[in-house]
Order: structure tokens, then sequence, then C-alpha cells
């Protein structure tokens, strides 16, 4: 029979009733350290007093008007992220998906206002994560996602990453935009390079394209950085952003500049929930905590020390783990091929550690931007453990 949630997801036999900080609490009373942070959501952990709040407070005040009327609390949050960002303007939703949707049609439409309504397509990458509503999709462009949804949403077209020429070559009269993760989370962990980034913005210019940066996973200071392109300084005509937004709280937007954003005028575009007094307050507390001055220099450098202590599990440990990936809190270790990632992430739970699997056989290294070098250094001893364990298993089939 079928369960009364939809079965499509492959969830962990666990639940959990309570979330403090960098720690889940399972109804049974166990304890996990978690490192996936609702997939790169709650950056600021579990049920920070900070979030709490400002949740309840406004809670208690006003959660929803609609967008028939003006809302105090997204206007302040939009022009604090204009403020701190390319952008110039953007437009609130509830997901990732809806945000890459969003800036599809603002690409679309810039073209269509600047006398080239033929132009419709946009070039993604190969491994690529753009969300599962129909478009977004077809910009991931995944066949096992694809598969039995009817044809893929048109105008979607896939490079390889960090490769200009074939990028170069696939613009055509029709081209309408690119559309690139900084560093590909769901792929893998895969990070474009600066060069291939400016190769990209020269591309766009060249050809009056619009460059679409999915900053999805590599937002709110996830990297290390307040942008996933502030590591490369290119700045995009457009982003999507969601995850870590609303620590939690559902909420999401694409912004752009003022050239892209042309045609976005009364009536292109619309939410019913976008950017509600309760999601927007939420995010503004978010913000900030991410703003205070040092806090994501203090990330960037907690990074660094990650990196380190994963580099060194790599070295130690090079039958279970082959390849460190990423920077800040957007990191990742490839497992061997003789180990599953799938194997990896089960073990990692029987040791009371939460990870996110991805591509290329990594499990991700997500921990709350919260989390200090002693929430670090126990998490990296779970990791050594296991790889310890996969290593005498291993020994024992001998
Ligand atoms: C998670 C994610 C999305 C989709 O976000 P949803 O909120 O699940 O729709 C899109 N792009 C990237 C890069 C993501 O990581």
């Amino acid at each position: 029979m079928i369960t009364a949630v939809m079965p499509t997801y492959g969830r962990k036999d666990v639940v959990f009733e309570r979330g403090e900080g960098n720690y889940l609490y399972a109804v049974d009373g166990r304890r996990y350290l978690d490192f996936t942070s609702g997939i790169a959501v709650n950056a600021l952990g579990h049920c920070h007093p900070y979030l709490v709040k400002a949740l309840t407070e406004q809670g208690s005040k006003l959660w929803h008007t609609s967008n028939l009327f003006r809302v105090g609390n997204g206007e302040k949050l939009a022009k604090r992220l204009v403020e701190n960002s390319f952008a110039d303007t953007m437009f609130f939703c509830n997901s990732g998906a809806e945000a890459i949707e969003g800036g599809i049609k603002l690409i679309r439409k810039y073209q269509y206002m600047n006398g080239q309504p033929k132009r419709y397509k946009i070039i993604c990458f190969q491994a690529a994560f753009h969300g599962r509503l129909l478009n977004a999709l077809a910009a991931t462009g995944n066949e096992k996602y694809l598969e039995g949804f009817g044809p893929p949403a048109p105008g979607y077209l896939h490079a390889p990453l960090n490769n200009t020429n074939v990028v170069r070559d696939m613009v055509d009269d029709e081209t309408a935009g690119i559309l690139v993760e900084p560093i590909q989370g769901e792929g893998g962990i895969r990070a474009t390079t600066p060069q291939f980034l400016k190769d990209l913005r020269a591309i766009c210019d060249e050809f009056g394209l619009l460059l679409f940066y999915d900053e999805i996973h590599t937002g709110f200071g996830r990297t290390g950085k307040l942008w996933g392109y502030d590591w490369s300084g290119v700045k995009p005509d457009v982003a999507a952003i969601a995850k870590g937004m609303g620590g939690g709280f559902p909420i999401g937007a694409f912004m752009a500049t003022e050239k892209a954003a042309v045609g976005m005028v009364p009536g292109t575009h619309g939410s019913t929930y976008g950017g509600n007094p309760l999601a927007t307050g939420v995010a503004n507390a978010v913000l900030d905590i991410l703003l205070a001055p040092g806090f994501i220099d203090d990330v960037r450098e907690k990074g660094e020390y990650l990196k380190g202590k994963l580099e060194e599990l790599c070295r130690r440990h090079p039958t279970v783990f082959v390849e460190q990936r990423g920077m800040g809190f957007l990191q990742g270790l490839q497992c061997a091929a003789s180990i599953p990632v799938g194997d990896m992430v089960n073990k990692l739970q029987s040791l009371g550690l939460l990870v996110p699997p991805a591509g290329e056989n990594v499990v991700r290294v997500f921990p709350a931007l919260i989390a200090d070098k002693a929430a670090l250094d126990e998490g990296i001893a779970i990791l050594s453990q296991a790889a310890e364990s996969f290593e005498a298993a291993s020994k024992a089939a001998e």
C-alpha cells in the first residue's frame, strides 16, 4: 500500500524531534552531529535563538498579506541584498526551482524587449542541478530525472564544465543566456575555474546573452564568501538564490541588474506566497548574522581548517577517500570506487554523523556556518573512524 506521504524519496529510517545548533536529536533519544545542514539550508544550525526570536515575534504580528500590498520586511530585505551583491532588483519566491524558472523568464523577456524574440535557449552544463520543476529539470538535464515526464522543455543545451570552446560553439541566433553554478553542488562539488567564468562573461557580452548564476547552493556564505561568484569577482546579470536564505524557512529569489530586468514590469510574474512578511522577516534575521562584521571571514577561515583536515584524511586513508573538493563549508570527499557513497553515508550515520551524498561518489561535508573547530574536529574524528572501518573490512575480505 502506498504511504500517505508520496514515496518519491529514498529516506533514511530516522525521525528527528529536536534540533539544537550543530546537533539533531532523534525520537529514540540518539544525538547526531549534523553536517547535512538540511542540504545547505540550515545556515545557522538548528533553532538558533536569534532566528527563533525573529520567527516568533513576526509570527505573533503578521504572517501573510499577499502581494496586492507593499511588504515592509521584503523591501528591507531586497534593499540589503542589493547593497551586498551585483544586483539592482529582485523577485521573492519560495524555493530554488522557482527562482531558476523566474530567472529564465527574465532572460527571455530581456531578449524580447531588445528586439530578439527568437532568443530563448539557455546553455547549461553537464552534471548541473537546477531543481525539479519542468523547465528547471530540463536545465538540469539529468536523463534519470527526466525519464517518463514527456518531452523535456525545449531550449536547454548542456556543455562540459570549464570548456570555453564548446560553449562558444553552442551559441547561435536563438541563444538567450548561459546558466551555471559557480560550484556544482549535487553534481559532486565540481568548481568552475575563475578563468572559465571570465570566458562566459566575455561570450555573453560578445553575443548579447545574459549570464545567469545558480547561487542556490553557493550563496549566503556557504563557500566562505557571501556569494560563490565573489571568489572569481566575475559578476552575472541574473542570479537565483534560496537554500541558506531563510535558514530553514522556505524562501528564494531571483535577482538581476536593472538592465537585465528591463521587461519585468507589473503583470509579468507573480507568486501568492512569495516574499511574505514572515518569510522575509526570518530572512532579514539570517542576514543580520551573516552580515555582522567578521562572520563570513570566520567561515572562510574555519573552511581552510576543514579543508586541511579533509586533505589529511585523504592522505591517511587513500583507499577510502581519494579527493577533497570545495571550499568554505561547501566541501566534500570523493570516496574510492570500491565504496559506494551510499554505504559511506550509512556508515557515518551509524557512527553519529549526518552528511548528504552527491554525484561522482562524493560525500558532502556541510557543517552549519556556526560550527566551531570543536564541532569540525568531532566530525573529522567520525570520518576517520568510518575510513578505518572500511579499511578493516577490506583487509578482512583479502
Ligand atoms: C537545491 C538546488 C536547487 C533547487 O532548489 P529547490 O528549493 O529544491 O527547488 C537548484 N539549484 C541548485 C544549485 C540547488 O542546489
